[in-house]
């Protein structure tokens, strides 16, 4: 049976002592948030992960989710962990008092997100984008919506989705279909199908409330393949009224749920819907002037503001399936015995040694610590950064530059990584990661679609590099040299820490070339820049981690100095940190040399197979 345990140690070691909370007191919600709170917060909801998730989460995933007669039924056991879920609280964290919430930052809510997932994330999605859609609404919606709904959706008692996706389009939203035509009295009639809808339908809510983009046909009733008339609606699969009272059902019904490769405790829905009662969120798209090119309506802003948290959140699911998988690998190559260690048998009395004392299972294993505890860092720094883009303080602009640029890194290169080391973890299963008892294969499965979903990684990849890295000339990589560039020079003559201080600048240097690289060659040929995106990537995701880890063997060795009780903890932070600059930076170079390599051998690819 896996096992897992909730990392809260690490999470207070890297909120409280590298990131200091308490430097932060002056951001709103960060005010009430004390020592104590966030360790009471992050205890009792590392134990619920523990104890009510995670053993729901090979049986979810044995059993999955069952459509019988237009009705969608969860895996058993998921709806009583639902109940305790809701009354426990933990669907509310981020949600405002006035609406039921518990006023928490994203930092918080992420950190008791990652447990959550970690224990079983298919259930996890569920509560996850209901917290979405509320978000959403709570940012887009009318007076009565934010009074009457979004608190039945905080408490629990309803659930969200997000639906955007429709068979002939999940990327390229400019192709939907789906239409919404105003009625007399301002509602619309919404239809069309969305698939791949997550949590689309389930036997958990008495009411599920679909936040659905749509299209409003134009002033001569034309619908067009751009997004000058899209907008963002709320469709709920019971009428309600301004009061927040449900009534009859409305036109959206399942057409039917996925059969997939993981996270089958999550319901993954068609959805149809016809004339379905729509009320719309954003303002209304307004007609190009004559001679004006029709433009991106205000109406996507909801739904991107919906997308960037969610993108946040998918990150957090990479090292939430690293995390457990890494858990499972290590107490497997604990118990295990296979060969004996290559300078002479550990342990004499047995046949053979434990199966960790191979040095290519400890790199394995290693491998995803590191990435587990330096990924996690970055997260929250991120998370902080978002804070401050929503505060007055003087650093505002700075921390929305940082979290922009950021937040397609952590979706993208976390998720890729939660893949590779759930993948290593069940390497040191041997044959047994391969059989489904040992449980360590759904890891590997659950993790694959993080990678896609939200926007498919190469997509965030774009993001970075055809959107972020040159608005506003460049600013956000600015501010990203200048920040990560400004604590290497403070921390560049303190002899201990070169060892950490040395490998990053090398990575940061080859990151300002690659920046520098984009900025020439990406206009010249777009197609060089999209040749290299991933790789560019991938290479500010590992100088950013590598960043974190310099920042934290500075804490550890700090620390160590003190000669601390619980010495081990940090002196295996070193260890990682070593990993990191050892294994990971050297990558730096060759992502630098695969960008520069261009897009024309990539691009020749049809001659090539003709
Ligand atoms: C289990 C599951 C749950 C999901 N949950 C939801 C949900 O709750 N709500 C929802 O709306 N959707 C959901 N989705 C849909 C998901 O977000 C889409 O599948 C995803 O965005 C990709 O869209 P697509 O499948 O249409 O692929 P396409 O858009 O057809 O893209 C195919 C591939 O082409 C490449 N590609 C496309 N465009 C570009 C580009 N510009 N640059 C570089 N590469 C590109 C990418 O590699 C991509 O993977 C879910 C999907 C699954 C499988």
């Amino acid at each position: 049976m896996p096992v897992y345990r909730a990392p809260v140690e690490d999470h207070l070691f890297v909120i409280n002592e590298v990131l200091e909370l308490d430097k932060q007191r002056d951001l709103p919600q960060f005010g009430e948030l004390s020592a104590d709170l966030l360790e009471d917060i992050l205890t009792n909801a590392g134990k619920f992960a523990e104890e009510v998730l995670q053993p729901l989460n090979q049986s979810g995933d044995e059993e999955g989710c069952h459509y019988e007669n237009g009705v969608v039924r969860t895996p058993k056991g998921f709806k009583e962990a639902y109940k305790a879920f809701s009354e426990a609280g933990w669907g509310a964290l981020p949600a405002p008092a006035k609406f039921g919430g518990a006023d928490m930052p994203m930092l918080v809510t992420l950190a008791v997100g990652e447990m959550m997932q970690s224990a079983n994330q298919a259930f996890a999605m569920y509560p996850g984008l209901t917290g979405a859609a509320y978000g959403a609404l709570i940012a887009t919606g009318q007076p009565w919506m934010k009074e009457n709904i979004a608190p039945k959706m905080v408490s629990g008692e309803w659930a969200g989705t997000m639906c955007l996706t429709e068979p002939g389009c999940g990327t390229d939203l400019r192709l939907m279909k789906t239409r919404a035509v105003e009625q007399p009295d301002g509602t619309y009639k919404l239809s069309g199908t969305k698939i791949f809808i997550s949590g689309g339908d389930q036997d958990l809510t008495d009411n599920i409330v679909h936040m659905v983009i749509a299209k409003i046909p134009d002033e001569n009733g034309q619908i067009h393949d751009d997004l000058s008339t899209v907008n963002f609606f709320m469709v709920p699969k019971f009428l309600v009224d301004e009061t927040g009272k449900m009534g009859a059902k409305n036109g959206v019904s399942t057409g039917g749920i996925e059969k997939k490769m993981g996270i089958k405790g999550s319901a993954t829905c068609i959805l149809n819907f016809d004339e379905a009662k729509a009320w719309r969120l954003g303002p209304k798209p307004t007609p190009p002037k004559p001679g004006e090119k029709r433009s991106a309506s205000a109406g996507m802003a909801g739904m991107f503001g919906m997308m960037n948290n969610a993108r946040m959140g998918v990150g957090i699911q990479g090292i939430s399936i690293a995390e457990v998988a890494f858990q499972n690998g290590w107490a497997y190559t604990h118990e295990r015995r296979v060969g004996h260690a290559l300078t002479g048998p550990k342990d004499p009395s047995q046949s053979a040694d434990l199966e960790i004392v191979h040095p290519d299972v400890r790199r394995m294993l290693l491998h995803c610590r590191s990435f587990v505890q330096g990924a996690r860092a970055l997260a929250m720094w991120t998370t902080i950064n978002h804070a401050i883009a929503d505060s007055d303080r003087p650093d505002k602009d700075t921390g929305a530059l940082l979290g922009d640029l950021l937040t397609p890194v952590i979706k993208a290169f976390f998720t890729d990584m939660g893949f590779e080391c759930a993948n290593l973890a069940m390497q040191c299963y041997g044959g047994h990661g391969y059989i489904r008892d040992n449980g360590v294969e759904q890891f590997v499965r659950d993790a694959r679609i993080n990678q896609t979903y939200e926007g498919a990684n190469g997509v965030q990849a774009m993001d970075l590099v055809g959107r972020k890295l040159g608005r506003k000339g460049g600013a956000a990589p600015m501010a990203y040299l200048s920040v990560v560039g400004g604590w290497l020079g403070e921390n560049e003559k303190d002899e201990a820490l070169k060892p950490f201080t040395a490998p990053v600048k090398r990575g940061l240097d080859i990151l300002q070339l690659a920046t520098l690289w984009f900025a020439q060659h990406g206009l010249q040929n777009p197609n060089d820049a999209g040749a290299g995106a991933v790789d560019y990537l991938r290479l500010m995701g590992i100088v950013s981690v590598g960043w974190m880890w310099a920042w934290m063997a500075k804490v550890a060795q700090a620390k160590l100095a003190t000669k601390p009780a619980n010495a081990e903890f940090y002196e295996d932070k070193l260890v990682s940190a070593k990993y990191w600059m050892e294994r990971m930076i050297p990558e730096c170079p060759m992502l630098f040399e695969r960008i520069q390599a261009g897009s024309a051998t990539i691009m020749a690819l049809e001659k090539a197979t003709a």
